[in-house]
């Protein structure tokens, strides 16, 4: 497996979810080892977890005073299609564009420009199973010889139980739109939260109906947002990990968490452990 990046400047713009606020950013390409990151006001900020500074409805990264937010959608579609090198510019605002509220956007543009290099890249190979809990929702990891990653939840009101999967295709995840409970848009709104949100970008979900006169997209759409979210903030591990992933009512804290416990388990003494080869 080699390092890829993009061949050309990709840009977006769009309102930023919460903020509310038009965002400006371009995708660079980068040469090998540069890793994904963010450039806002002068700083570089890796999309790695010891940068991460909140993880309330959506993931937030920081450094030196500065912040970038909202980056799941993107980070997952750069992990699923193995591009690990870029540089993600703001031009303007500080949260990723929401778009639709799905990854799909960022998909379509990139799947085209999606570049290989010549060094190889940075595998995390799953030694042994690892499982990360808060209550009754978990995260476990185990050893695979690809990358699978499987959610399992509920739409309340819409679906008891469900479980959906990504395999290798991102074709089944990146469609699935952000959602929110009726109930919840007063709460979020209270919290400075959602001030971009509208039918246009969410899903909103009411007992036993969604508002948009579209409907869903999949009976399943709000589970399958949920895996998206899942592989962009495993993303945030670094390298690109080989092993089956199986979440049960994670959210972005939840994905934080067990990120950062796996990371410190495996890279605890040294970056270098036996456990990350470049093939
Ligand atoms: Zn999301």
């Amino acid at each position: 497996m080699l390092q890829k990046t993009i061949s050309d400047t990709i840009d977006f713009e769009g309102i930023g979810v919460h903020s509310g606020e038009v965002s400006k950013i371009l995708l660079h390409p980068e040469k090998e080892n540069t890793g994904v990151r963010f450039l806002i006001k002068g700083v570089y900020i890796p999309a790695h977890y010891a940068y991460v500074k909140g993880t309330e409805h959506a993931t937030l990264l920081g450094k030196e005073g500065v912040s970038v937010s909202t980056v799941e959608h993107l980070l997952a579609v750069l992990y699923m299609l193995g591009v690990d090198n870029i540089t993600v510019e703001f031009l303007r605002g500080y949260e990723v564009p929401i778009l639709d509220g799905s990854g799909y956007h960022f998909y379509k543009a990139v799947k085209e420009k999606v570049l290989e290099l010549s060094s190889p890249a940075r595998v995390l190979e799953i030694q042994e199973a690892f499982e990360y809990r808060n209550c009754r929702a978990y995260i476990k990891i185990e050893p695979y010889e690809g990358f699978c990653a499987y959610y399992r939840g509920y739409v309340r009101g819409m679906l008891e139980d469900g479980q959906v999967q990504y395999c290798g295709n991102p074709k089944e995840v990146v469609f699935a739109r952000t959602f929110c409970y009726e109930e919840d848009v007063e709460r979020l709104l209270s919290m400075g939260l959602a001030k971009g949100g509208s039918l246009k970008n969410a899903v909103v979900i009411g007992n036993g109906f969604v508002h948009n006169p579209e409907g869903m997209r999949s009976k399943d759409e709000p589970l399958r947002h949920k895996l998206l979210d899942l592989i962009g903030d495993l993303s945030l591990l670094g390298c690109r990990i080989r092993g089956k992933v199986y979440s049960y009512l994670g959210g972005h804290r939840l994905n934080y968490e067990f990120v950062r416990s796996l990371a410190e388990r495996t890279f605890s003494t040294s970056l270098a452990s036996s456990s990350v080869s470049t093939p």
